[in-house]
């Protein structure tokens, strides 16, 4: 039995299991249920670090690049939270399309390692490039149980008409599918890519999740994505374009650390900006730049300047746990975004500072909605 148009995936595994047989199933397969996590995506040199990292009770890991399943393999015993390999063979110069085929030996891998799910290694969808998206979907009904299609995408599979042709190919295919959203800075600062997504949420019959994101996955779970997995560094929080030129980031990347009030990414070095204009004028509430987290024990922010990067991204998993708490739905997401943009105009008048927010802000709730 399937739903009516636009009751999206969760309607019909309501329809299909109950939640309780579903998370017994997912035990007896060795898995756990993935549904609403919130996963940290990590680069398979640190996989170590962050093992033991995050919430006890949610989240996951999804340990990413060529080398992902030696990393996930050595450790996969001490590990209770789901983990996902992601070997990202869609990223880089020598990208393959998406017409390339799956190594079979890279998905049972994953199944030895006993992943959540089991995602495919995919190559990479361009502009208008149906042969390259059917491909992969066609070859992940093949590809046994549990397997989840990577979806590497142009961005403008999100704008008319491609969304269109995405949810059409999806539904047709009936496989659970997770994007990856090229794009240089952030693939969901633009109304069309948002209001794509959202489509897609709504129209899709199979779970929808999200790789290789930032604080916008929170609002993809809220709009109904199964999960999705927020990068613990620059370069896993969306896909860089292959064929731009010169090295996506400067020699040294620059970190960011989520300044909470502002729900932000923000350079650290813009941070220990704003602190010490905190400092310079003693009447001015300081409060903005200090952080609750348990590992920042109400320090000042400017701490990230000097931080190890460890402890950086142990602060960003932090607020992104707590962050996804608060957020169960498009009304708390709206409203979470709506305080954090408060929180600009008031440091607007307060600190003289006039900082843009984030265009992901702008692009899930527009100014004539607020
Ligand atoms: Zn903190």
């Amino acid at each position: 039995m399937f739903p009516s148009k636009g009751d999206g995936w969760r309607g019909r595994i309501a329809m299909s299991t109950t939640d309780a047989s579903q998370r017994s199933e997912d035990r007896d397969r060795g898995g756990l249920d993935l549904t609403n996590r919130l996963l940290m995506q990590v680069p398979a040199d640190q996989a170590r670090d962050f093992w033991s990292v995050g919430d006890d009770d949610g989240g996951g890991i999804v340990v990413s690049g060529a080398s992902a399943l030696t990393a996930a393999s050595a450790r996969a015993r001490e590990m209770t939270r789901p983990i996902l390999v992601d070997r990202r063979r869609y990223a880089g110069r020598n990208r393959p399309r998406g017409t390339a085929r799956f190594d079979p030996s890279w998905l049972e891998s994953q199944r030895a390692l006993n992943a959540a799910t089991v995602l495919t290694d995919s190559g990479y969808v361009g502009e208008g490039d149906q042969e390259a998206l059917v491909a992969i979907l066609e070859q992940t009904t093949r590809a046994g149980d549990n397997v989840c299609a990577v979806l590497p995408l142009h961005i403008s599979w999100l704008a008319d008409p491609g969304v269109k042709l995405l949810a059409g190919e999806v539904n047709q295919h009936q496989v659970p599918v997770a994007l990856v959203l090229e794009h240089a800075s952030d693939p969901l600062g633009t109304q069309y890519a948002v209001n794509g997504l959202k489509y897609l949420l709504r129209q899709a019959q199979v779970p929808v999740s999200l790789l290789c994101t930032d604080i916008s996955g929170l609002g993809a779970i809220a709009y109904g994505a199964a999960w999705a997995a927020v990068g613990v560094t620059s370069a896993l929080r969306h896909l860089y374009p292959a064929d731009k030129k010169g090295p996506p980031f400067k020699p040294s990347p620059a970190r960011h650390a989520i300044v909470p009030r502002l729900m932000t990414f923000m350079n650290v070095e813009r941070i220990a900006e704003g602190w010490a204009r905190a400092q310079r004028h003693e009447d001015l509430d300081e409060n903005l730049w200090r952080c609750w987290c348990t590992e920042c024990g109400n320090r000042t922010m400017d701490r990230f300047a000097t931080c190890t990067d460890l402890s950086l991204a142990i602060h960003n998993i932090s607020i992104l746990d707590a962050l996804h708490q608060q957020v169960t739905g498009p009304d708390s997401w709206e409203q979470a975004i709506g305080d954090a943009l408060r929180w600009y105009l008031w440091m607007q008048d307060e600190y003289h500072l006039t900082w843009d927010p984030p265009a992901f802000m702008n692009a899930w709730l527009p100014k004539s909605r607020r």
